[in-house]
């Protein structure tokens, strides 16, 4: 597929994109827009868009036009295509959000990500995106967990662990940026569990006690016909004094390896197999953590603390090292679980000279 007419660097479509979007922004009553992530171009196992205008901009940038293998992490071309890709997301949604701002500074911008990336569904290289660059770079944040209960591409069981986990992994790189979770709210067809109270309950619950600024169900109207669900879910609001007044409860905090999985596992789903039976540990102990993503670790280290635990984590820049490092002087605690020797070289060739590594 060489042309891709929703392909949203083009300028012209992104000038139509921007159109729609003033004119949604200066609704009354619109507070929050959130753009959508349909254009992870992820389309028919191939990755990234290949227009003639995105070839054009590679190739201005390297001298070399996209590679087409799928997957070569032994071409330091492909590292820089990928590299470009999550880039170029974080520009164009920067870019959005500033214009937005100049009509309505009081409304915050942001995405709303499928769950599959803040549910280590997938190796976040092929959505070309990168969740902590987006909670350091925009307003806000959304993931919606409203289909993948049904589903299983989503590695939590029971299913309905999604929603916990969604939020959990969301908080962790969102940290002070505004963070909505968007539950399901409607049985959309029979390969859906039945809901009923118990899950408006959750619904109303969960996302908060994970750190939640805001949850709206998936969807309003159709909640109102589960057997339960509103009732639950209404319920949970005389409880909303007492989570705005709060913060969650974490005992632990585990460094979320997003660097080693995309650098160093890029050609599998390594958090999928690998860091969720982590969470199931952690979820059969009963102990209340949170995730705490890698590349938040300059930016927002001083919200960091210990216990720390280390899941694997063997791809950190220096300055994150150092956070960690200031954790263990502080006496907080550090468990570092490594089941992957050092491969120092190896990094070394991946990541861009700007970006110096030392392996776990
Ligand atoms: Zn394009």
């Amino acid at each position: 597929m060489n042309t891709r007419a929703i392909c949203p660097f083009q300028p012209q479509n992104k000038a139509d994109y921007l159109d729609l979007l003033r004119e949604t922004v200066t609704w009354p009553g619109v507070r929050e827009v959130q753009l959508n992530d349909e254009g992870m171009l992820d389309l028919y196992f191939q990755v990234g868009c290949y227009c003639d205008y995105c070839r054009g901009q590679f190739e201005l940038l390297t001298g070399s036009p996209p590679p087409e293998a799928l997957i070569d992490p032994d071409d330091q071309l492909w590292w820089r295509w990928m590299e470009f890709r999550m880039d170029s997301w974080t520009a164009l949604h920067t870019e959005l959000r500033a214009e937005l701002k100049k009509l309505r500074p009081d409304v915050q911008v942001g995405i709303q990500h499928s769950v599959k990336w803040a549910g280590f569904a997938e190796n976040p290289w092929r959505g070309g995106i990168s969740l902590a660059r987006d909670a350091q770079t925009l307003d806000m944040l959304a993931t919606n967990p409203y289909p993948f209960r049904n589903f299983n591409v989503m590695p939590y069981r029971p299913h309905r662990r999604i929603l916990t986990e969604g939020s959990r992994a969301l908080a962790g790189v969102c940290l002070d940026t505004h963070f909505n979770m968007l539950p399901q709210a409607y049985m959309p067809s029979i390969k859906t569990t039945p809901m009923g109270r118990q899950d408006g309950l959750l619904a109303g619950l969960i996302p908060f006690a994970m750190g939640a600024d805001t949850v709206t169900p998936y969807n309003y109207e159709l909640m109102k016909i589960i057997p339960g669900f509103t009732e639950g879910f209404v319920d949970t609001l005389r409880l909303q004094p007492y989570f705005e007044s709060g913060k969650p409860y974490f005992f632990s905090t585990a460094i979320q390896p997003h660097q080693s999985e995309v650098r160093g596992h890029p050609e599998s789903k390594w958090g999928n197999s690998c860091l969720t039976q982590f969470s199931d540990v952690m979820f059969h102990t009963g102990m209340g953590w949170r995730w705490f993503w890698d590349q938040r670790l300059e930016d927002a280290a001083d919200q960091l603390h210990g216990p720390l635990v280390m899941p694997d984590v063997h791809c950190l820049t220096e300055q994150q090292l150092d956070a960690v490092q200031q954790v263990a002087r502080r006496g907080e605690g550090v468990l570092w679980i490594r089941q992957h020797a050092p491969r120092t070289l190896v990094w070394a060739r991946r990541l861009s000279t700007t970006e110096p590594v030392r392996a776990g």
